[in-house]
């Protein structure tokens, strides 16, 4: 299957597995009174060739998610120009994974939204090439409601317990909040990885009580989006209220890298 790699999975795999993806989000929705039209899916083709993520355009999708600058840099411009002359119009790009500071160029230059902003240092660098290039930028926080020594994200495993934690999240989004060239739209999380996807909800509950506090909080501020759920534990996020899916292997297959 080492073709995989080179050329990505077929249009009509493509199809298929987001017709089903589809058809579990509405169904996961329709359980807790939401509708469908909340939420975007954003396909994360981190790994997959730039001819994947074309594939995925022609499916229908127009949210796509990379967790890498470097390869972000190296596929969205074959992407957008391949779509450009198509007369279509670009997808919308999503950063999702961690992001050093010295690379917040790049990610202004290519990415529309930015889901993983996990220091006011990286926000800092994101706003001088906002102000820059005289455009705004839609983020989110990352949270680490789990406490996992991986996970990137502001520290929020315990902030209904320690004041600590509370009080440097509440300093983080004072000063990120201000920044005229960032537009903080909510807050992201990954969960740990379990085996079952039911043990992830504890996890989206968490960040959804967060956002909330902070809307209470910062009610001069915008607290829209929830970005979690992944291949693995959609269902669960969506019951909890995610308004951003970052699904990767259920619409593009296994990863092989
Ligand atoms: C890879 C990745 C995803 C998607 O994971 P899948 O299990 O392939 O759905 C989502 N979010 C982030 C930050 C990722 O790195």
């Amino acid at each position: 299957v080492t073709f995989m790699a080179e050329q990505g999975p077929s249009l009509e795999l493509i199809k298929t597995n987001l017709e089903s993806l589809w058809q579990r989000i509405a169904a996961a929705a329709e359980r807790v009174g939401r509708s469908p039209d909340e939420i975007t899916l954003v396909a994360v083709s981190k790994t997959f060739p730039a001819e994947a993520v074309q594939a995925a355009y022609r499916a229908g999708v127009r949210h796509f998610g990379e967790n890498r600058v470097k390869e972000g840099v190296e596929k969205i411009p074959p992407v957008n120009a391949w779509a450009s002359e198509r007369g279509d119009d670009a997808p919308t790009w999503h950063m999702v994974g961690h992001v050093q500071s010295r690379k917040a160029g790049d990610v202004v230059a290519h990415f529309q939204m930015v889901h993983s902003v996990d220091s006011a240092k990286l926000a800092r660098r994101l706003e001088r090439f906002c102000s820059q290039r005289q455009l705004t930028l839609p983020i989110l926080l990352e949270a680490n409601v789990s406490g996992e020594a991986s996970k990137y994200g502001f520290a929020a495993w315990d902030w209904e317990e320690r004041r600590g934690q509370r009080k440097d999240l509440f300093t983080a989004v004072t000063e990120i909040g201000a920044l005229p060239h960032l537009r903080l739209q909510g807050l992201m999380t990954m969960a740990p990885i379990v085996a079952e996807p039911e043990e992830a909800r504890p996890y989206f509950q968490k960040l959804r009580a967060l956002r909330d506090a902070l809307a209470e909080r910062f009610p001069a501020l915008s607290w829209a989006h929830l970005s979690m759920g992944m291949t693995d534990d959609f269902e669960p996020a969506v019951e909890e209220g995610a308004t951003l899916l970052r699904v990767g292997r259920a619409i593009f297959g296994e990863r092989i890298l």
